[in-house]
């Protein structure tokens, strides 16, 4: 018998998958990397190295390109939509059978709670599929009634057809990276199109295990290819002649250079960037229940979040006691190792990134805000792992750097506000406009802030509420071109008309 509280043992599958050295998913085959490189994953919470990888780069995207643009030309472009569609099915089946895998594997890889990962990121990336694969046999061109002014008497048929874009470049993060790359290629993969996929480095071991499931549901070669890697890969992908379009999710500096990259051969691109997400609390909202949501909209995933509430913007008349109750919350929050079922939150993902929150932290004390929970790293008892406390700050000012850019950790800083001109100003007072959360009982706010903040989301009374049938993208500098939902189609597929004269 196991107890709730007991720690998971780590499957066998788990061990065995995790000491095997991993190759790159290129034509259907696993293969070595070009240059025989290969580097570590670590698990973030021991410091320990779990796993090796080949260290794909530009020859690998060669070749991946290769395999992609055959299949693209080949099998997978004369494949029935039903038979596609029951592929992508199959996928999400094999997925469900292998869930506490998959979810054991990315709490080892990204070091957030076991627990998390198995309710939230595998049923999440499940529903994504089996939402893409009902969309296989529903894309629909038109017909269009065309008048021709200067053929008189001639009669027309015109009609569109939906075609894929092509071969994709798909370049995920580490925050959710089974869910990113699902959120990918399951909207590609409906639409037609062929893949290859660069994970991140930090976080590459789900990316492997879909790609040794998308072999074993049986599609054909090439259609899917995985090159795990650095940077370079990414920008290998971006640069290249003959990726017709490049998926991006992360930091907004490689964005950019994404965008520079894409210009070579016009390649298409969708972006999905950072943020500074305000989570608005009016004084009519429930205090308990908005302190516990604006909590978690910056703690979820350890604020590694591109949506996270990272800015709290109150009433004056409850902001001193919100922000009370959110520091309370966050000083409960237990950290440890995703296994321990107890874990409210992991280590963050890397030295890299641990080093970049503790130097916001640091840059906040020093601006003179105020520490009202946290305000260090890790907590005494956890002597390796790159965990940071959640910590909340008051006293802040616009001008502050931690007011002002995307930290994506556990940070958040408490803003008041006066009228309803102000909070809107505030709210829109960021580059940044990818998400935000308003927390009212009156409907009449909660519509007007709705319609008045420029970001692609808006949540009421919830924030990080995701669904595979509803749109997610950016504003501003958060990018552009939603993920999820029918608009990701568009996103994926190409209008062709066809006018042909009737005689
Ligand atoms: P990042 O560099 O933007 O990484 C995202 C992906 O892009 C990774 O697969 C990365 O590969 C790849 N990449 C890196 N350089 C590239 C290039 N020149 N061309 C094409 N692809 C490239 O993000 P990061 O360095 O891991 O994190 C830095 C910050 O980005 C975070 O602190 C956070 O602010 C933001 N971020 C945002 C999101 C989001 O969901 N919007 C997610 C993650 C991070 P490598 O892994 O090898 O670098
Ligand atoms: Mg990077």
């Amino acid at each position: 018998m196991t107890a709730a509280t007991d720690v998971p043992a780590i499957l066998p599958e788990v061990q065995s998958f995790l000491s095997r050295p991993h190759k790159l998913l290129i034509n259907g085959q696993w293969v070595d990397a070009a240059s025989g490189q290969r580097f570590n994953v670590e698990d973030p919470s021991t410091e320990e190295t779990i796993a090796s990888v080949a260290h794909g780069g530009a020859a690998d995207v060669d070749e991946a390109v290769k395999a992609a643009r055959k299949a693209f030309e080949g099998p997978w472009r004369t494949m029935s939509p039903a038979k596609r569609a029951r592929l992508i099915w199959k996928l999400a089946d094999l997925m469900e059978d292998h869930l506490e895998e998959f979810a054991q594997l990315e709490s080892l890889d990204n070091g957030k709670p076991l627990t998390i990962a198995r309710a939230a990121d595998v049923p999440l990336a499940i529903e994504n599929l089996r939402y893409y694969a009902g969309w296989v046999t529903k894309l629909e061109g038109e017909t269009i009634p065309i008048s021709v002014p200067y053929a008189p008497g001639a009669t027309f048929l015109d009609y569109t057809l939906r075609e894929p874009v092509g071969v994709v470049g798909q370049i995920i993060p580490w925050n959710f990276p089974l869910l990113m790359a699902v959120w990918k290629i399951g909207v590609a993969l409906a639409t037609g199109n062929t893949i290859i996929l660069k994970p991140a480095e930090q976080t590459p071991l789900t990316a492997i295990r879909l790609g040794e499931i998308v072999c074993e549901a049986g599609f054909p070669d090439g259609v899917v290819n995985v090159v795990t890697g650095f940077g370079e890969a990414g920008a290998a992908l971006a640069n290249h002649k003959n990726v017709d379009k490049v998926a991006f999710t992360g930091s907004t500096e490689v964005g950019h250079k994404i965008v520079h990259a894409s210009a070579g051969n016009l390649k298409r691109i969708s972006l999905e960037l950072g943020g500074k997400s305000p989570s608005i609390v009016f004084d009519d909202a429930d205090l308990e229940i908005a302190a516990a949501g604006v909590a978690n909209a910056i703690f979820f995933n350890h604020g590694q979040c591109c949506c996270a509430g990272s800015r709290i913007i109150a009433s004056p008349g409850i902001a001193e006691e919100l922000e009370q109750r959110v520091a309370d919350i966050a000083s409960s929050i237990e950290l440890g190792r995703g296994f321990n079922p107890t874990t409210g939150m992991g280590p963050l993902v890397s030295r890299e990134q641990y080093d970049r929150v503790c130097s916001f932290i640091q840059s906040g004390q020093e601006a003179g805000a105020k520490v009202l929970a946290g305000g260090e790293a890790r907590p005494a008892g956890l002597d390796k792992g790159h965990f940071v406390k959640p910590t909340v700050f008051s006293g802040v000012s616009r001008d502050m750097k931690i007011v002002r850019e995307e930290i994506f950790g556990p940070v958040v800083v408490v803003q008041p506000f006066d009228t309803l001109e102000d909070v809107i100003t505030k709210a829109n007072d960021t580059e940044y406009g990818l998400a935000a959360s308003v927390w009212t009982k009156d409907i009449n706010k909660a519509h007007k802030m709705a319609a008045a903040i420029r970001a692609g989301t808006v949540w009421v009374n919830c924030h990080n509420i995701f669904d595979a049938a509803a749109p997610f993208g950016g504003y501003k500098m958060s990018g552009y071109g939603r993920e999820m939902g029918r608009h990701a189609l568009e996103l994926y597929t190409q209008t062709k008309n066809v006018i042909v004269q009737l005689h």
